[in-house]
């Protein structure tokens, strides 16, 4: 087969070890630079134009689009679905996925486990959105954040409410969630790969950290996770629409809490800590799913 690799970095871990699976399997493979993928829209063919050439004859992509580069990135991704070509998240999942808010409001109309979580607009409902989530201690997140940052636990009623007035004041959207204090500072990647779970792991925060983010020195081992974990992960994944997803889970005592769902999950930290071959998962799938117009707008929203 011949496979793109969407990234904008050919060293980084999972780019690498993408590479490394499609040689070692015999298939024609390729790190595109995103961000140098141009199209002309008005052409009656879809065309994707790399670097003075045209991409032609791919027959899968693996989008790895970083936060920041969402929309050039996704706009890229449809392109090669207009071309036929499959990829393995489409671009409206990516999308979806890359906005906390509406991807909480998917899962929770479809029944999904989550962590109380408000969402509003004006600084007069602060104290009324505070009472919503149960109350202190609680959770501020930026929507726009990543890698924890623009996470803020709030541990009373004034630091909470100084704390959103100071967000909103700046225009930031935030969302506010009760804080579940019994995941003790630890928090579950399963990776989803098509309907099953192929490897998890158990992140746990630095001490005095309660987030668990490994860019913010948290330590990944192997866990085992329970079913109801199991089934949780794969419904998210399969909610959002992507084939490939990191899906975070609190376990709290009412059962797994889905946090978020990351359509792009990085490979280094699972393949580590679990020694399973996440590449190759993912190539598998590829090979036995990957047919030319295949691409479908899945899930809803
Ligand atoms: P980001 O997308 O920036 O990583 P997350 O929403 O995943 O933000 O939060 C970062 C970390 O903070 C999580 O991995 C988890 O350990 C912790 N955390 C987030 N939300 C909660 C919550 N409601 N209760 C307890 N811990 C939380």
């Amino acid at each position: 087969m011949k496979i793109g690799i969407l990234s904008r970095n050919k060293k980084l871990y999972s780019t690498r070890r993408l590479v490394e699976v499609c040689e070692q399997r015999g298939h024609e493979v390729r790190v595109i630079d995103t961000l140098r993928c141009y199209m002309n829209i008005n052409s009656s063919k879809p065309e994707i134009h790399y670097r003075g050439e045209i991409l032609e004859g791919y027959d899968a992509v693996i989008p790895r689009i970083g936060a920041s580069v969402t929309f050039y990135g996704t706009a890229v991704v449809r392109q090669f679905e207009m071309m036929g070509v499959f990829s393995i998240n489409e671009s409206v999942a990516i999308t979806r996925s890359r906005d906390k808010l509406r991807s909480l409001q998917l899962m929770s109309r479809k029944g999904l486990g989550l962590p109380k979580t408000g969402f509003a607009h004006s600084p007069d409902d602060v104290q009324d959105l505070i009472k919503m989530v149960g109350g202190t201690p609680l959770v501020i997140k930026l929507l726009e954040g990543t890698q924890g940052i623009g996470v803020v636990l709030a541990e009373t009623k004034k630091a909470a409410e100084s704390v959103i007035e100071a967000f909103m004041g700046l225009k930031a959207n935030i969302l506010v969630q009760e804080f579940i204090k019994e995941a003790g500072g630890a928090d579950i990647r399963c990776l989803v790969v098509g309907d099953k779970v192929v490897a998890a792991m158990k992140r746990q925060g630095a001490e005095g950290e309660f987030r668990s983010n490994l860019h913010r020195g948290g330590s990944a081992e192997l866990v085992k996770i329970t079913p109801a974990e199991r089934a949780t992960a794969v419904k998210a994944a399969n909610i959002m629409g992507l084939n490939m997803a990191g899906v975070d889970l609190l376990r709290a005592e009412r059962g797994p809490l889905v946090m978020e769902v990351n359509s792009s999950p990085g490979l280094e930290g699972i393949e580590q800590s679990t020694g399973k071959d996440v590449a190759g998962m993912l190539i598998d799938f590829i090979e036995k799913n990957a047919r030319p117009n295949k691409t479908r707008t899945r899930g809803q929203g």
